[in-house]
């Protein structure tokens, strides 16, 4: 039995790998390399000691899909595969689409068509918009999106949600994702963005290394104590471990499926704990013990004032919690920033 892993090369895929072989998993890896690199696996198989087997391919690849069934015992799927980058997403809104809806849906229609009923899904906490309730709980109502990546989320999340509607058989796992930073301990595995980062975290560690001036903080006028947005920050080991654990309960265990829930079942995968911009970036110093220069910039467009979330449902139904502080995250993010200053092309 192996565990398909779609996207398995990305930022929270490689994490999401070693924890896999951790826990005893065997799976295989599709991806296009579209936003990764092959070292990226080959990292992987040093941190785990063993061999990925690998196909290099999209998601939306009908035939491919059938190869990997056909060569594999595949139970379950983890698709992590799908573009991210929110500021692209309103510029190639179609490029999205097609890519992260259409491609799930070929990859889906595939993965039914040849029994394999039990996946596990990237989502987003931006499928909440602008929430209507913090802590954030998954009762509360998905909210109005801003931006094209955030509805492909919200749109395969309801064509999950439809198809396991018409088919019993049908488990999906719908994680929405908080906001992941740090890395693997070893430094050895990390984020990789391409260009200019999108996402704090990231932006911090490449001043932090000299590959940029200064951060931009996007707003200090929000309805925060300090002013600047607030986010509930999670360890990317965390997040990945969180795959483990859902696996579990939708019955797969690493060498055999025991009965489970079926359906849809839905968490929130955080701390639990809001940190602000500028507390975030106090964190870092006193993790780096670099200085961080930044000067206060307008808002970005489509950001909310607070996001986070109440992780009890995980907690209680998944048996899992994010351990690692916001601390543990900077000095993560750093170790491995700092020993990969060109990420995976040091
Ligand atoms: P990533 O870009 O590092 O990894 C995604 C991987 O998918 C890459 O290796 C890419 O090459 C591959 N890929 C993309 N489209 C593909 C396709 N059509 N066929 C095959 N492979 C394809 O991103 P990540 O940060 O690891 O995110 C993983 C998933 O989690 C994504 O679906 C993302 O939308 C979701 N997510 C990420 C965050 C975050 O902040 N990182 C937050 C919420 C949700
Ligand atoms: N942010 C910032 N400067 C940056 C990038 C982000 O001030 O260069 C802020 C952003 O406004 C938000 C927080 O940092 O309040 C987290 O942003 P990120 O893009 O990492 O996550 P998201 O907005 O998707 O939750």
């Amino acid at each position: 039995m192996a565990i398909l892993v779609t996207g398995g090369a990305g930022y929270i895929g490689t994490h999401t790998l070693v924890e896999l072989s951790d826990a005893g998993y065997e799976y295989v890896v599709l991806d296009n390399f579209c936003n990764s690199d092959k070292k990226a696996i080959e990292r992987v198989e040093g941190l785990t000691g063993k061999k990925i087997k690998i196909y290099e391919g999209d998601i939306a690849d009908g035939e491919l899909l059938d190869k990997i069934l056909n060569e594999n015992d595949i139970n379950a799927c983890i698709h992590f595969a799908g573009l991210k980058a929110v500021g692209e997403s309103v510029r190639e809104p179609l490029m999205y689409y097609k890519n992260n809806v259409i491609g799930s849906i070929k990859m889906l229609d595939k993965l039914m068509e040849r029994g394999v009923k039990k996946i596990i899904f990237s989502s987003s906490a931006t499928v909440y918009g602008d929430p209507e309730i913090i802590p954030i709980t998954e009762e509360c109502p998905k909210g109005e999106i801003t931006n094209p990546y955030g509805r492909t989320k919200s749109i395969f999340e309801d064509i999950l949600m439809d198809t396991a509607g018409a088919d019993s058989e049908l488990t999906a796992v719908l994680l929405r994702y908080f906001n992941p930073v740090g890395a693997h301990e070893s430094g050895k595995i990390g984020e990789d963005p391409s260009g200019i980062p999108n996402n704090l975290m990231p932006f911090i560690t490449q001043v932090a290394v000299g590959k940029r001036e200064k951060l931009s903080v996007f707003g200090d006028d929000y309805d925060t104590p300090d002013g600047t947005g607030i986010r509930d920050y999670i360890h990317v080991v965390d997040l990945a471990d969180g795959h483990v654990k859902a696996l579990k309960k939708i019955g797969v265990l690493p060498d055999k499926e025991v009965p489970a829930d079926k359906g849809i079942l839905i968490y929130n995968l955080g701390t639990g704990r809001g940190t602000s911009v500028l507390e975030l970036v106090k964190a870092f110093e006193a993790a780096s013990g670099v200085k961080i220069p930044y000067d206060i910039a307008p808002r970005r467009a489509g950001d909310v004032a607070k996001m986070y979330c109440d992780a009890s449902k995980a907690g209680k139904d998944l048996d899992w919690k994010a351990v690692r502080d916001i601390d543990k995250m900077c000095a993560d993010s750093w170790n491995w920033q700092k020993n990969n200053p060109e990420g995976y092309n040091s």
